[in-house]
């Protein structure tokens, strides 16, 4: 049998992900790795255990099951190192409290996903951080929001819900220049869609709870840093004592062998939808980043390779006191779609978004914002199933 890196190397996405991160020879031919559960590693000796150049330690220093993981995230990022936390929350606030000290400036962009605000506004400011949200269609200009005391950008595009999308590279060039970390929420994408490395991010977090798990039952997240700025991460999480589950790891990993494939059909049926949606007079509008009528549409083709099968429409209505009425009906008449948060799962959901934290990129006025996930479904019964929610709004 070949060497992995040798038959890997320039294969397609499916092939990879397929191979990556286990090598079954490694153990006793079984194709997926052992699921270990431990904490104490035992060592030979004495001299061993001083010279600390066991390869495993401690439970909390990673396994064969964590690095089978990690290592096929590092191939997938291209980054120098990957470590596991309990959540895609958890991935966010991580990396923040590992780059930024008292009396740092950070720039976050306004379109953020919303917990990532609340962490910034209490826990961090707290602690001494001022905190800076930024329009997402800043670019190069965020150059002028620097200051000297500036650590970290933080970057996510598209933006949770309303799907701005933001130029990286200029802002990772401009950020560069004044020695700032620049970090970015890559989970919408995930690295098949956009190598975030590659356009000059130095951090991607992922929420795996997304779609690398693909079923709706795990949650946990990924940061993946270049070499620069790996140390401090890594040493971060042990200082902390964070780390990923052995099971859960486990099953990202299983989760990630079909990701190619399911992302396809994710990116088909969201893109079908969006454009029948994009055609109804009871839609004002629809926020989809590979749909030409989106304003961040020419960085998503520029940059991106995929889409994937979140996205968010505007439901027509006249007046900001009918938008909880509508959204209301429309929502409660779906039956295939669920009434949830999260997403990457297999099964479709709906939720109607809250835009009330937003200081920059500020919610539309045309109506209600509700975000969809696409599942695997067929489309014509979800279509069937929306349907059934516009006649509910059109009856308010
Ligand atoms: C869901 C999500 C997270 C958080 O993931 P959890 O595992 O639910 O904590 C972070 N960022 C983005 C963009 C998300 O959609």
């Amino acid at each position: 049998m070949k060497n992995k890196e040798t038959y890997l190397t320039g294969a397609g996405d499916n092939t990879r992900l397929a191979h990556l991160g286990h090598d079954p020879m490694s153990y006793h031919g079984f194709v997926n790795p052992p699921v270990v559960h431990g904490s104490t590693v035992l060592f030979p000796d004495c001299k061993t255990m001083e010279s600390r150049d066991q390869k495993y330690t401690y439970g909390t220093r990673g396994t064969p099951t964590t690095d089978a993981l990690c290592d096929a995230l590092n191939a997938l990022e291209g980054s120098a190192g990957t470590v596991l936390v309990p959540s895609g929350l958890a991935a966010i606030s991580v990396p923040f409290l590992a780059y930024l000290s008292s009396g740092d400036h950070a720039l976050i962009v306004d379109s953020v996903y919303a917990p990532c605000r609340h962490f910034c506004d209490t826990m961090l400011t707290r602690m001494g951080v001022e905190i800076e949200y930024y329009d997402p269609a800043i670019g190069s200009g965020i150059e002028s929001l620097i200051r000297p005391n500036t650590r970290l950008v933080h970057t996510e595009a598209p933006g949770s819900n309303t799907m701005e999308m933001q130029d990286i590279r200029a802002i990772a060039d401009a950020a560069h220049r004044h020695d700032c970390v620049v970090t970015i929420d890559n989970t919408w994408a995930t690295p098949l869609y956009f190598r975030a490395l590659d356009f000059g991010a130095d951090v991607t977090i992922h929420a795996t709870t997304k779609y690398p798990s693909g079923h709706s039952d795990i949650v946990m997240g990924s940061v993946s840093a270049n070499e620069k700025h790996w140390p401090r991460l890594h040493e971060a999480t042990i200082t902390l004592g964070i780390c990923g589950a052995p099971d859960d790891a486990y099953q990202i990993l299983r989760g990630l062998r079909t990701m190619g494939v399911r992302l396809a059909h994710h990116q088909k049926s969201a893109l079908a939808i969006a454009q029948w949606l994009e055609a109804r007079d009871d839609v004002a509008r629809v926020l989809h980043p590979a749909l030409e009528s989106f304003p961040g549409h020419a960085l998503w083709k520029r940059d991106f390779k995929g889409s994937s099968g979140v996205f968010s429409f505007v439901l027509k209505a006249d007046g900001p006191e009918h938008f909880r009425a509508k959204s209301h009906a429309f929502l409660d008449a779906l039956s295939i779609f669920g009434l949830g948060y999260s997403w990457g799962g297999y099964e479709s959901l709906a939720v109607k978004v809250n835009l009330g934290d937003r200081t920059i990129a500020k919610a539309p006025s045309e109506g209600p914002v509700i975000r969809l996930q696409i599942g695997l479904e067929d489309v014509v019964d979800l279509q069937k199933d929306l349907e059934a929610g516009f006649a509910a709004a059109a009856a308010v």
